[in-house]
């Protein structure tokens, strides 16, 4: 009915329904916000707005490559950052030596995998305030999370946020900034309407882009976000239910969410032994196979170093590697089926599937 609506106004984009998106999104990133196209254009515009172009950008080395791709777009030198294993956040560590290897760094991107904002990212902003550097979430995964009551969103420069349809919050094809000053929201709305240097101006100051959010994403981005709060209630507790389910199952590990985390369970993410003698793609053949289970994407399978893409700069510098936890990480954990319509029957055959399987 609201893209109907939005058809028949013969406002097609940049109106009122994006306007009441932003609305909508701005009591879950804690800031003021501006919709644009997708995740990856928030990311990029971010980095844009900040001024990376022959300099480095850090980026966990687990994450998905749109994060990275952002970067090099904005015409930034990528480099990776391992991770830890408690939030799944930047390793703090492992963020220092980058920071101390890499004296032109421009920005680093947290990103908040799974829906857990780690506790790793106050050290990481602390260091990074320290240098004076800024700090760009990749929220993606993260709408409606929360570190210590803090939504996701709040702690970096600007927050990015994609609604693409896999995610907690959607709007078929959408994205968001958040950002804590009223200049660079400005300046993201010049960014996504083609770099005009003023609303409704005919001069363009910048090479921005087609980055705007049409009225139709907004109106359904507007019925998923009024129906946020129940979403989010859902997916917690059927990660508490999981939990539950899965105490005494051998074989796999639920990952323990840190408890300042409040996560919104993107991922219900859990380990497998890795001694047993199932490995991921066996187990996740055998679970589709005989119980007619489908396991969810993982995040990720790949690092991203181990892109056909990023191989230049794996030559250049070997010294940021080897990303032993990224590696560990990538190999052994796998999500479980998680959406808010999920039955508990069916959480019920998730887990026995799983206890058959395992030994
Ligand atoms: C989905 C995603 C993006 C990109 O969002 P789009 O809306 O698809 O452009 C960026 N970063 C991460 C971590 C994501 O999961």
């Amino acid at each position: 009915d609201r893209v109907d609506a939005a058809l028949s106004s013969g406002i097609l984009t940049q109106g009122p329904q994006v306007a009441r998106f932003e609305e909508l999104a701005r009591p879950w990133t804690g800031r003021d916000t501006a919709a644009v196209a997708s995740g990856s254009a928030a990311l990029e515009i971010a980095l844009r707005i900040i001024g990376v172009a022959g300099r480095t950008v850090l980026v966990p080395v687990n994450t998905y490559f749109a994060t990275a791709a952002a970067a090099v777009r904005a015409g930034a030198a990528v480099r990776f950052v391992d991770i830890e294993l408690d939030g799944l956040g930047l390793d703090p560590d492992a963020l220092s030596a980058a920071l101390d290897r890499h004296p032109d760094t421009a920005a680093v991107l947290p990103v908040h995998i799974g829906g857990i904002v780690s506790p790793a990212l106050d050290p990481a902003l602390a260091q990074c305030h320290l240098r004076g550097i800024p700090v760009v979430e990749d929220a993606a995964h993260a709408f409606g999370a929360t570190l210590d009551g803090r939504p996701a969103g709040s702690f970096g420069r600007l927050g990015a946020f994609s609604f693409f349809p896999t995610k907690v919050a959607m709007s078929g094809e959408g994205g968001l900034l958040s950002a804590a000053s009223a200049d660079d929201l400005e300046q993201v709305r010049r960014w996504r309407d083609h770099g005009k240097s003023a609303q409704g101006s005919t001069l363009h100051d910048r090479p921005g882009g087609n980055w705007r959010l049409s009225e139709l994403h907004a109106a359904v981005g507007t019925v998923d976000l009024e129906r946020f709060a129940a979403t989010l209630a859902a997916r917690r507790a059927l990660a508490a239910r999981y939990d539950a389910l899965l105490a005494d199952v051998p074989g796999i590990r639920p990952h323990a969410v840190p408890a300042a985390a409040g996560s919104n369970y993107y991922k219900y993410l859990a380990y497998l032994d890795p001694d047993g003698p199932l490995d991921r793609p066996l187990l996740k053949k055998l679970l589709r196979e005989r119980h007619g289970v489908s396991l969810a994407g993982e995040v990720y399978d790949h690092l991203l170093c181990d892109h056909p893409q990023f191989a230049a700069e794996r030559r250049q510098d070997a010294a940021d590697g080897p990303f032993e936890r990224a590696r560990w990480f990538a190999r052994h954990h796998v999500a479980l089926p998680l959406y808010p319509s999920l039955t508990e029957n069916e959480q019920i055959r998730v887990v026995a599937a799983l206890r058959s399987e395992l030994p």
